[in-house]
Order: C-alpha cells, then structure tokens, then sequence
C-alpha cells in the first residue's frame, strides 16, 4: 500500500478472482465459464463493430434494450446494462445500500458481496445457511435490509424455488431484494416473471455462463423502473460508456441466437447429470447442483489435496480456503470429452489415495 491509500479502504479485502492460466494448456474447471464458444452471430456483430471502436458506444444501449425487450419480456425502462452482473451488484451496494439499509446476505454465497459491502463502507450481516448448505426463508423475512441472494446459491449449486423467492420480496416490502441469477439458465425458475408485482425486486444476470461470455463483460439488471433509474444515476455518475461497442452487439447477438443458448444449455445440463453419476460412484458426496458447476466432496481425500492432485494432472477446479469449505472442491461443467478426463483423472487420484 502507499502512503497515499486512503484509510477508507483499511478494511477492504479484495476479491481474488479463479487463476486464468497462462502458458500450460489446462483443462478450466475452474471459473464457471462456458466451454462452447459464443453464437456465432454474436461473434460476427462483434467483428463488425470493430470498425467503428474509434466511436463512444451507445451510453443508452438501444439496440441491446430492444433486442432484450424481446427476448427477456421486460420493458426498456425496466432493464440497465452493465460490465458484467459484478458492476449492477456493486451498483446496488451503492444505490440502496447505507448505514440505515445495512446489506444482508449468506455467511456462505458470492465473494464479492462482502468485498462491494466494505468497498463501499456498508455494513452488512451473514445468516448461516443450514446444514445441508440451503437458505432457511423464515430468515429473510421482515429483516428491514438490503437483502443480497444469488440463486441459485454458489458455491454451494442449490437454488430455492420460485415461491420462496416471492416469499422473501413479499415479506420485505420496504427493502430492496437482489436476487442475483448468474446461473439460473441451467435449471432454476427466474424472478423476472415477479417485477411487474413487487417495487423492491431486482433481479440479476449475465451473459458470462449461459450465454458464452465470460470475456465480453456484459450483465443486466432488471426491475421496477424507479429502480433502474437510480442505477442509472449511479450508473451516469461513474461511467456511462460502461458496455463497449464490441460487447453490446455482440450481446444482441447472443439474445437473438437464442437457439443456440437453449441447446448449450441443455448440454450442459445433461452433462452435469453425467458428471454427478460418475462423481457419485466414485464415492463423492455431490449436492444436488442448479447451475453450470458440481459442488464435491469426498469422505476421505481432503478438498485440497484433491485439488492439488487435479492441479498436478493439469486439470483446475476451484477450492476456497475458508473452514465451512475446505473439504469442498467446485468443478465446472466443461464439455462432455473435458469431464471425461476428470473422471479418469478422479480415477487415477482415488486409487493411489490412502
Ligand atoms: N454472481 C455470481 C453468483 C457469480 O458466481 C458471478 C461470477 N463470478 C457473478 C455474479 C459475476 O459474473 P459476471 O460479472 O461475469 O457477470
């Protein structure tokens, strides 16, 4: 740190974001990216706008809004884009977020919603989630705070359904309810259909997984619209050219190739299903996963051990140092050749384990 850092941020951890390997050529399990490539469409629009970088992209986002107003069922004033969901998140902290609107959230959840908390001096609480790593409702009812739930939930895969969703914004009519669905393409009911009836719902979600966009940055918020324009506010207070111009037409055509997302989606799916087989009979203990990664462990190799083991033979799964998660490993879902070789990889490791 300099001497110059201000003592604001005394008490802010950074995120650490999953390793992106250079050089030796992994398999990724690792950062919850998809493993097909983005539509082509997408990738074509993206290209084409490459001739016109010289240009500010559209701070209004036109033609992305329509094609969302399409495909997605929102109104245009119902939806703002972002840099990824992580900038609409941090947005959220910072619109609706204070000392007298502490932000609450699961002791077990997304990272980064602690790190935007204290990045923006907002006080928050962790509930524990049960046991079995799921969210108990009755504890986010009437909580008078900004409520933080992604859902379904990471790291954990396990998604609440759409009735108790609409219990929590219901039962908290005066705070806003983030419900953050990065992964909700991959089995989950979304919240979107709950905007036109609650005020205080946002919901939230990316182009970075289901769609193949990782790399783009490209998220959205969607909610009542006084909601959205005070995002917006934010959003014009700190950087209105937010999506670049390759991003937001290739973010059209990612919605209108929505074909290829449904099917991608479906293969992944399917092969999670494969993936938890195969763990499973392996002796894997496998929460039962919504999402585009398994959450594993095994009764007798530690977590990390196993992710090091993995890390040896070239394949990258995610592992968090944290006491409730040690004995965990994530594993994304990659593509069906890719979980083939981490079964035969699991194999090999199991076999020479004590
Ligand atoms: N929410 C959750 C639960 C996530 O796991 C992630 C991905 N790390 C994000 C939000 C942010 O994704 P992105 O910024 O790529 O849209």
């Amino acid at each position: 740190m300099s001497r110059f850092f201000s003592g604001k941020y005394d008490a802010l951890t950074p995120y650490t974001p999953g390793e992106q390997p250079r050089g030796q050529t992994f398999i990724k399990l690792n950062t919850n990216e998809s493993p097909y490539p983005p539509a082509p469409l997408a990738q074509q629009y993206a290209k084409k706008e490459a001739e016109k970088l010289n240009l500010y992209s559209d701070p209004q986002c036109r033609d992305l809004m329509a094609m969302a107003a399409e495909k997605l069922g929102v109104r245009e004033d119902q939806i703002l884009f972002t840099n990824g969901s992580d900038e609409v998140l941090n947005f959220a902290f910072m619109a609706f977020c204070d000392a007298a609107h502490p932000a609450v959230f699961p002791d077990i959840t997304y990272g980064f919603y602690p790190v935007f908390a204290r990045l923006n001096g907002v006080p928050y609480t962790e509930i524990p989630l049960q046991e079995d790593f799921s969210v108990c409702v009755e504890d986010y009812i009437g909580l008078n705070q900004t409520i933080f739930l992604a859902n379904p939930n990471a790291p954990t895969g396990i998604c609440l359904p759409l009735s108790d969703i609409e219990r929590i914004v219901a039962g908290n009519p005066d705070s806003v309810v983030v419900i953050d669905e990065a992964y909700i393409d991959f089995g989950g009911e979304s919240a979107m259909a709950l905007i036109p009836k609650y005020d205080n719902l946002l919901v939230v979600q990316t182009f970075s997984k289901s769609r193949s966009m990782a790399g783009a940055r490209l998220g959205f918020g969607a909610g009542n619209a006084a909601l959205i324009r005070d995002l917006n506010t934010i959003r014009y207070s700190t950087n209105p050219y937010n999506i670049n111009r390759m991003t937001m037409a290739a973010g059209v055509g990612a919605l209108e190739a929505d074909g290829y997302f449904q099917v991608n989606c479906r293969r992944i799916v399917e092969t999670r299903e494969w993936t938890g087989e195969k763990l499973s009979a392996l002796g894997f203990l496998v929460i039962p996963s919504m999402t585009n990664f398994v959450f594993v462990k095994h009764p007798e190799v530690p977590g990390r051990d196993l992710y090091l083991a993995l890390r040896e033979k070239g394949i990258l799964v995610r592992h968090f140092d944290t006491p409730k998660l040690t004995d965990y490993n994530r594993i994304t879902i990659g593509s069906r050749e890719q979980m083939k070789a981490l079964v035969a990889a699991l194999n090999e490791i199991l076999e020479v384990a004590p």
